[in-house]
Order: structure tokens, then sequence, then C-alpha cells
């Protein structure tokens, strides 16, 4: 469903700093259906990686396949269609917040031409999907984190994407409502069959939710696996990741 090939990319040189080799050579399969986890430490190009698969970024060289289309070959226009078909959610939410949630989740659809009834129809069926049919006309001012991340999840499925993707997702909640926006992502997992990479410092949401999960460091990966496999098989650099030092 999402394949990267030798995927890197480079930051050019700007002003004092040189060259950044952001990415540096992934290859990664990730199945259809799956929820898979990218974990590693800060400045290791989690999000770079993330945003190569909706190409948001342009890899410097290799591929990038999505639902059988290799988005690498496609060009820009092509691109922002293909794009529609994966869905995101950010850390900050960055919801528009002039709009109601209502008018957030109709938004990309807005931008895809979709009428003003299918656009509420659509909105209404996901803001009930994500818990939060009651707060439609609520602006973000007026909304907790973890309900703010629900309207972005519904907003990120609108436009009825097989993937999603999640970069830190749950890393400015509290306990609490990261529990329920993981549990939220799981259901919507199963129930429309989504396809699930999702980008984390944080282990604990890793063994919460992941199927699968790979460590990356300075833009490489170098290690992974399916979870159940991972926390079994003893000392390896995710499972040491994982799993919390003996004290
Ligand atoms: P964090 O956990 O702190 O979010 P990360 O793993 O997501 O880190 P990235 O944001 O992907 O890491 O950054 C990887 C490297 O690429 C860093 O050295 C960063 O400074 C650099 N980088 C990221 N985006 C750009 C850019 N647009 N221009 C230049 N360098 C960049
Ligand atoms: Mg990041």
């Amino acid at each position: 469903m999402i394949e990267l090939t030798d995927v890197r990319k480079v930051f050019p040189a700007r002003r004092r700093a040189g060259e950044v080799v952001a990415v540096d050579g992934v290859s990664l399969r990730v199945q259809a259906g799956e929820f898979a986890g990218v974990v590693g430490p800060s400045g290791s190009g989690k999000s770079t990686l993330v945003r190569l698969v909706n190409l948001l970024e342009r890899p410097t060289s290799g591929s990038v396949t999505v639902d059988g289309q290799v988005l690498t070959d496609l060009p820009d226009d092509r691109v922002r269609e293909a794009r529609r078909a994966i869905g995101m959610v950010f850390q900050h939410f960055e919801l528009l917040d002039s709009r109601t949630a209502a008018g957030n989740v109709e938004h990309p659809l807005e931008l895809a031409g979709v009428g003003r009834a299918e656009r509420r129809r659509r909105a209404t069926d996901l803001l009930d999907l994500v818990g939060l049919g009651e707060r439609a006309e609520a602006r973000p001012a007026q909304l907790s984190g973890g309900q703010k991340q629900r309207v972005a999840i519904a907003r990120a499925l609108a436009a009825r994407p097989k993937v999603l993707l999640c970069d830190e997702a749950t890393s400015a909640l509290d306990q609490a409502s990261t529990a329920s926006v993981l549990e939220l992502l799981r259901r919507v997992r199963s129930e429309l069959g989504l396809t699930v990479l999702l980008i984390t410092h944080e282990m604990a949401v890793v063994k919460a939710v992941c199927d699968s999960a790979v460590l990356l460091e300075r833009g490489r990966v170098v290690d992974g696996g399916r979870l159940s496999e991972v926390l079994t098989r003893g000392h390896s650099p995710l499972a040491d990741a994982l799993l919390p030092a003996p004290v």
C-alpha cells in the first residue's frame, strides 16, 4: 500500500548551514490495513519521511508508491490529485481558527469542488464518527486539545482517503486525550479499512496501537519488524528503544 524504495532527501546548504541529509536511503513497505509506526530521536528524519509519503517533500532520489501509484513519476498537478487519497494529521492540529468544526471538516471538500449539500452531509457523518456530533458549530478555541485532534482526524478523512499519516498526533495531548485519540485511530482504521503510518517519539504510543514499527536514526532505518516479534525477541535496537531499560 505504501512503498518507499531507497528514498533520500537532501536539503541544500543555506547560508551558514551545510546541506542536510534528512532521509538517507530508506526502503519501507506498509501493507494495506496495517498500522505502522516510525520512531526515532529528534532530528532523525521522521517528519521529513512522512512528508515524503504524500510528496509534500519531493525526494532527492528514490521512489514513493501509494496504492499502486508511483507518485514520484507524476507531475505536480497529478500529485495534488493523488494526495487527496492520503489524509494527514499533525501535532498542533492545524485547524482554521475562523471556521467551525464542521467548516474545518468541509474545507478539503470545498477545495476538491464537492457541492455544499454533500459537504455538509459528510461533515456531519464524520463529526458523529469521531464523537463530536454535538460540537459541529464550535470554533477550535472552544474545544479541548483532544477534541481539536478529533476534528483534525475527521477533516483528514473527509476526502475518503485510503492512507492516513499521523505526525506526532498525540504529542501535544495529555494522557487521557492521547488514549482516546489512539482508540479513535484504531477504530477508524478498522471501520474504514485504512492504512495508517504514525510517527512518534513516544514508545508507549507505538506499543498501544502499532502492528509494526521501524526505528529511524540519522535518516536511516536501523531496525524494524512486527511489534509482537520485536517485543519478544530480546535485545535489538528497536526492542531496546521500546522497552524501558531495567533499573
Ligand atoms: P523531531 O522529533 O524533532 O520532530 P524529526 O525526526 O521529525 O525530529 P525532521 O524534522 O524530519 O526530524 O528533520 C530531520 C533533519 O532535516 C533535521 O536535521 C532538520 O533540521 C532537517 N530539516 C528538516 N526540514 C528541513 C528543511 N525544510 N530545510 C532544511 N533542513 C531541514
Ligand atoms: Mg518531527
